[in-house]
């Protein structure tokens, strides 16, 4: 979270924590942060603010999701927990924890052509694979491997990885590129 906001604010951005539907309404774009995505869907339930974010982003709202941020993009889940729900707005599957127990964490650097000259280097940790890139999305980045682990489409971006840990802010600074674009 702390990460996020650092990067936001290195990009010139005024951050605000959302946490209510009042607060959602005042922002230009939103951050969906790492965590557990079972609990964040529970506890956006539970603020009601599950709703209000579904239509925030129908609405063009620009959304960037980090792993389980990105868990809550996706239109389809595997591996969900029983009951397990997302926003949606991201035409995708993705599978969660697709790396196993046994690899917790791990860095890679990604083919993201994008994303511009600079390789991209990624840390993932618990992290969701995209496994399937449905016709409204497109992948931004894959591992050598090929395995898609960023997305976009039109308002929204999501990555497996965690940009933020590391210095990366390519992908904060398309979400504010979005927003700039909305504004007009
Ligand atoms: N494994 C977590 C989940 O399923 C995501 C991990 C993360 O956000 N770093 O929600």
């Amino acid at each position: 979270m702390r990460e996020h906001a650092n990067t936001c604010e290195s990009l010139g951005a005024q951050v605000t924590l959302v946490r209510r539907p009042r607060e959602l309404a005042q922002v230009e774009a939103l951050v969906l942060p790492g965590g557990e995505s079972s609990m964040i869907d529970k506890l956006s339930r539970a603020f009601d603010l599950q709703k209000p974010i579904q239509a925030a982003i129908a609405a063009g709202l620009p959304v960037y999701g980090t792993c389980a941020g990105l868990i809550l993009l996706a239109d389809r889940i595997c591996d969900g927990i029983e009951g397990q729900q997302t926003f949606g707005g991201l035409d995708v599957t993705v599978r969660r924890n697709a790396f196993g127990s046994q690899i917790d964490s791990f860095e890679s650097d990604l083919h993201a052509p994008d994303l511009g000259e600079e390789p991209v280097r990624a840390v993932f940790i618990r992290a969701p694979i995209v496994a399937e890139v449905g016709p409204a999305a497109r992948s931004l980045a894959t591992l050598p491997g090929g395995e898609v682990v960023a997305v976009e489409q039109g308002n929204l971006l999501g990555t497996s990885f965690h940009p933020e840990l590391i210095g990366e802010t390519r992908f904060h600074a398309r979400l504010m590129d979005k927003a700039r674009a909305r504004r007009g």
